[in-house]
């Protein structure tokens, strides 16, 4: 059975999103991903301003 990531606060820097969300184990963790085609970034932080940070410094490598 999937579990189900119940993401909040999710917003939008450029192209990438950040989201914050509990993981398995219930702790609170904060993606940061790019939703341009072709790109596939994504990284979890354990902050909420260090993936606000990543979204904002992150540049695509494809264009
Ligand atoms: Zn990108």
């Amino acid at each position: 059975m999937p579990r189900p990531i119940r993401p909040r606060n999710v917003i939008r820097i450029g192209p990438v999103q950040v989201a914050t969300y509990y993981d398995a184990r219930g702790r609170e963790k904060h993606t940061a991903a790019c939703t341009a085609p072709r790109c596939g970034f994504s990284a979890d932080y354990n902050s909420r301003p260090a993936a606000e940070i990543a979204a904002t410094t992150h540049h695509c490598p494809i264009r």
